[in-house]
């Protein structure tokens, strides 16, 4: 692709995550959303329970019984000359590692809050992660149509809890069954939730942002409240600072009802005249790759088996960080060094999956693996090696010993485990002493889902024996002596041969020390 094409592409680029607590509305908005640009391709789908027209892999069906979102997707559409990206993030805390590593691999955030509940758990810890990151947020306060908390509340918590500077973009007009609209401060005018006729959704608002023209809701209360709410955010609250919103210090706050589609578009474009197109990228030494660099790299933030049973494969997300991606081009693989030819990829994949020819930075791209790439990998062309800083990982805490229960049936099970295990579904550890699988996980559900796939893809039934909560600290290995390892701790070592211990508790982590005080213990590798 010519430099000047490529600038231009990859400045259309928007590509976010939307994150939030369960409930919350992310499904109903990212609907929305797709609505908006007619959708161009869509993966997965947002949610099995709703649509039901989502990606019919058979693993899904846990999602359907349990009414949750496992899967993360990817979803692209145009809209006001844009190409958007959203990456969906799975909404249950289990899956926290998933949603985390996806978070690396978007330039901005959406966080919908629920207007009655306010930040909860989940939207806080997600939210963590973005201001790591240093990445804009975005926030959406969802269900106005139903009774929720004071907005001023509302803000102010905001502010609080996730120690972040708040500016209302609008500020809702009543609440519930009194919802007359949104007193938009960055349009100047007033959105009307319902239309009395069908031109007359937006109402201009004077220099003084009072209602140019005659209309009813002048004489109501509720208008005199939000005018006399709005004169105190603009004297007391924080002004727009565009370069506080680019660095992720300040959040534009916008009101909406998801379900009734009000607010949403609204969101939307003033969301694209702040999003930032994709920028620069960190390598592991502290280089900077630019996005509109001739040459081709991005790093794989997850990987997917099976996504349709018909084609038992397995997906490796690419998120493009500089240059064009076309199909059939030679890259190396900065793991191994190989050179690696990607003739099949597709952009997105869902029931109907597209054939991507063409890519540029900022978009995602899915490749057919059959076992070459891992989570975290780089690829890249061109002479200069590339390798993308690390992505977060997390300490497991909640172990189970696994056996197949067949033992006839060892192949499929050990295939079944290190497919899943290199997707990142699990992380997969062996005893020192007797060579046992040991498996650890964030939460419960990881395991569940293991064992399901375990069963439905691989033909593998497979036994879990709960260990419990364990406390994982890695060892230097010329520090090990096996002798170290007792009743209290267990000693195995991880995929890549490392060795750790699985310690009971604080208590018994307490006493190893004490014992032996020069060896050196890590959370993390
Ligand atoms: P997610 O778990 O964050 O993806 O949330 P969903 O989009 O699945 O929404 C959870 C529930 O809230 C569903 O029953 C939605 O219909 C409902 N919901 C979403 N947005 C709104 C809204 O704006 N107003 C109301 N009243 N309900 C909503």
């Amino acid at each position: 692709m010519e430099k000047d094409k490529l600038a231009m592409e990859v400045n259309k680029r928007r590509t976010f995550a939307i994150i939030s607590h369960p409930d919350a509305g992310k499904t109903t908005i990212t609907e929305q959303l797709l609505l908006f640009g007619g959708v161009v391709r869509k993966a997965g789908t947002v949610k099995a329970k709703k649509s039901g027209n989502f990606a019919k892999s058979d693993w899904m069906e846990i999602e359907k019984k349990r009414g949750i979102s496992v899967t993360s997707s990817v979803m692209q559409f145009d809209y006001a000359g844009k190409r958007i990206n959203i990456l969906d993030t799975p909404g249950h805390e289990d899956f926290s590692e998933d949603t985390y590593r996806t978070l690396m691999a978007v330039d901005s955030a959406v966080m919908v809050i629920d207007s009655a509940k306010g930040i909860e758990p989940q939207t806080k810890k997600l939210f963590q992660v973005c201001r790591m990151r240093g990445i804009p947020i975005f926030t959406f306060i969802n269900k106005l149509d139903r009774d929720g908390r004071p907005p001023l509340d509302l803000i102010t918590e905001l502010e609080e809890v996730l120690q972040i500077d708040a500016y209302a973009m609008n500020w809702p007009i009543g609440m519930g069954k009194g919802l007359k609209g949104i007193y938009d401060l960055f349009n100047q005018r007033i959105e009307l939730y319902r239309r009395e006729d069908k031109n007359e959704s937006f109402l201009a608002l004077n220099e003084k942002g009072e209602l140019a023209e005659d209309h009813p809701l002048k004489s109501e209360s509720i208008y005199r409240q939000v005018l006399e709410e709005v004169e105190l955010l603009q004297a007391a609250g924080n002004q727009l600072d565009t370069a506080k919103v680019a660095a992720g210090k300040m959040t534009p706050v916008f009101f909406g009802s998801a379900l009734t589609n009000f607010g949403v578009k609204t969101f939307l474009d003033a969301y694209l005249k702040f999003a930032p197109a994709p920028s620069t990228h960190k390598t592991e030494t502290g280089q900077e790759v630019k996005p509109n660099d001739d040459a081709f790299s991005g790093f794989i933030f997850k990987i997917q088996a099976n996504m349709n049973p018909n084609h038992r494969d397995r997906i490796a997300f690419v998120r493009i960080c500089s240059g064009c991606f076309e199909r059939g081009m030679d890259v190396t693989l900065q793991r191994t060094g190989k050179k690696l030819r990607l003739s099949n990829s597709t952009q997105f994949m869902a029931d109907t999956r597209e054939t991507v020819e063409e890519a540029v930075a900022g978009d995602i791209v899915g490749l057919y693996d059959t076992g070459n790439f891992q989570i975290g990998d780089t690829i890249y062309t061109g002479r200069t090696a590339v390798k993308f800083e690390k992505l977060p990982q997390f300490t497991p805490e909640l172990f189970v010993k696994v056996t197949a229960k067949n033992v006839m049936k060892q192949k499929s099970f050990h295939k079944g485990i290190a497919q899943l295990v290199q997707e990142g579904a699990v992380q997969l550890y062996q005893s020192y002493s007797t060579g046992e699988y040991i498996l650890g996980a964030v939460g419960q559900l990881q395991f569940e889902v293991f064992q399901f796939r375990m069963k439905n893809e691989y033909h593998s039934d497979v036994v879990m024996e709960s260990i419990g909560h364990k406390i994982a600290r890695w060892i230097d290995p010329a520090q090990l002596d096996e002798k170290m390892s007792s009743s209290r701790n267990l000693l195995v070592k991880d995929r890549h041969g490392m060795p750790l211990f699985l310690f009971e508790n604080d208590f018994s982590e307490r006493w190893f020390k004490d014992k032996y005080p020069d060896v050196k213990l890590t959370a993390k590798l």
